[in-house]
């Protein structure tokens, strides 16, 4: 349908296309200048003391888990509402990924769940910031603290969120970022690790470059993670605009809130008083006995009217059948290598709280672009529901 209203579109003009161009035109193309002031100037944005750009988010945790030291055997709390790519870098470390439940306001990581997770093999947590909703730092740190944990942050859905006015990435051992294509911003693909950790940002900086301190000398295992001119030329532009348009989809997302509390089916997003949202997501939770059918049957409806809605994560990722059908390494590790004597079954995993939300939170439209009007029609095919 031509006339459909995207839950997101990118905000990139004349700028960024500008900015490309003289990255063709400078022929430096690799790790050079621009992303050298892409990592000085997001550092500064974060108030960190370091920042290295990577290619993704993905590999931006997975350098992070292996500057950290997490290995073989180790056991990474994480949550279990969160994109596949937060575990897929705890088991490239061949390390486990032990699920807790989350808190069932904000859907992130509940502490006292956490702490019931942790035992003597248990070197790591990452808490997601879930939607652009900060995870509840202050226990997870005093957690950390106690059993002496490294904290790595998933900040790929919260650029620009604060926890108790503290910019998230910046709080834990590292937080990791996202540029992928819908996220806040943009770098069209690409990643950032921020930290005030220098052995963690010296490491990380090398396993980023093929393990490699000089051209001929590879001094750890590393791999070929390295940001692009072009992306951090972009990155840079995005990086400027980043406070409007958060703020343009934080009008957006309360505007929908606060016209939207009146519907009994659906239960508007709780946001702590001491955070500052980043409403990567407007993340309303659907009382499908209320409705009267599955939040699936929903978003199909609401797509056939002209309003896409998004719909994830679907179930806890621990019932993914990569996991349920252990089909990591071949040998089945690191899920039962010699390594780790406990032999780890998702299957018999029951965490209530993230099994009674899962599947049935969406994303209304709230991407910066909405018009007035566009967003009046949102509320009226809602209201036309039922
Ligand atoms: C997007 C995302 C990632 C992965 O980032 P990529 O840049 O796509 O590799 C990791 N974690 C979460 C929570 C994300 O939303």
């Amino acid at each position: 349908m031509s006339n459909m209203i995207k839950v997101a579109t990118p905000s990139v003009g004349e700028e960024e296309i500008q900015a490309v161009a003289e990255v063709l035109r400078s022929g430096r193309y690799v790790q050079g200048p621009k992303v050298k002031e892409f990592e000085e100037k997001f550092a500064s944005y974060i108030g960190t003391k370091h920042a290295i750009a990577t290619n993704s988010g993905t590999s931006a945790l997975h350098i992070s888990l292996a500057a950290a030291g997490i290995g073989p055997g180790d056991e990474v709390i994480v949550p279990p509402l969160t994109f596949f790519a937060t575990i897929e870098a705890v088991l490239h470390q061949n390390a486990i990924p032990i699920f807790a439940d989350i808190d069932h306001e904000i859907f992130n990581l509940d502490p006292i769940d956490v702490a019931r997770h942790i035992t003597n093999r248990t070197k790591a947590v990452i808490p997601v910031h879930l939607y652009g909703h900060p995870a509840e730092m202050d226990p997870l740190m005093d957690l950390a603290q106690d059993h002496n944990l490294t904290v790595i942050e998933d900040a790929a859905q919260a650029h620009g969120a604060e926890y108790k006015g503290k910019k998230v990435g910046g709080i834990g051992h590292a937080g990791c970022w996202s540029f992928y294509a819908t996220k806040n911003m943009t770098a069209i693909e690409g990643g950032m690790i921020t930290t005030n950790d220098d052995k963690i940002a010296e490491t990380a900086r090398i396993i980023r470059n093929h393990g490699m301190t000089s051209y001929d000398d590879h001094v750890i295992l590393g791999y070929n993670y390295r940001m692009n001119e072009i992306s951090a030329a972009i990155g840079i532009i995005q990086l400027s605009k980043l406070e409007s348009l958060n703020a343009d989809r934080a009008k957006v997302s309360l505007y929908l809130i606060e016209h939207l509390k009146d519907i009994d089916w659906l239960i508007a997003p709780i946001i702590r008083p001491y955070v500052k949202h980043a409403f990567f997501w407007v993340p309303f939770k659907v009382n499908e006995e209320k409705l009267g059918m599955n939040t699936l049957q929903l978003t199909r409806l609401l797509k056939e009217k002209g309003v896409e809605v998004r719909h994830r994560y679907q179930e806890p990722l621990y019932k993914q059948q990569v996991l349920i059908n252990r089909k990591i390494y071949p040998h089945n590790c690191p899920l039962s290598c010699p390594h780790y004597s406990n032999h780890i079954d998702y299957s018999k995993v029951h965490l209530p709280n993230v099994e009674k939300v899962a599947g049935k939170i969406i994303g209304l439209p709230n991407h910066p672009n909405l018009t007035k009007k566009e967003l009046d029609i949102v509320l009226s095919v809602i209201k036309s529901i039922k």
